[in-house]
């Protein structure tokens, strides 16, 4: 699902060198997520720059899977140890943040998770179109 929020990332000079590679799922495939994410994931990636000082991350793959966001970095064995925890922290905070943002809307107001079918998280306006 490529949309406005892959544009963003890939033109956000603090970001965009994790977006650079075009071999990588994200170059190929965008962000596999709707856009009521964008202000965590924007966040988190803005944060991983700013502990990245050498800018040796990429961006593996931004999505959606049983309801929460998955933020995969690709993470070259070379770069210290010390920054894959830091980037672990930063990454899988976003995640659990996820589980309480709507996926469409970006809203924080009686978010859910569906306990059928495709496991969406959704606020209760954006379950009802659904
Ligand atoms: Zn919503």
């Amino acid at each position: 699902m490529a949309n406005n929020l892959t544009d963003i990332i890939l033109n956000d000079p603090d970001i965009s060198y994790m977006g650079n590679n075009p071999k990588s799922p994200f170059g190929e495939e965008g962000c596999q997520c709707a856009d009521g994410w964008a202000e965590i994931i924007l966040t988190a990636l803005k944060d991983v720059a700013k502990v990245d000082s050498n800018k040796v991350m990429r961006i593996g793959q931004i999505k959606e899977k049983f309801g929460g966001l998955r933020l995969y970095m690709d993470y070259p064995h070379d770069g210290g140890d010390m920054l894959y925890d830091v980037v672990n922290k930063i990454t899988s905070q976003a995640e659990h943040d996820s589980y309480s943002i709507c996926e469409n809307c970006g809203s924080k107001d009686n978010v859910t998770q569906s306990t059928k079918g495709w496991i969406r998280t959704l606020c209760k306006i954006c379950r009802k179109v659904e």
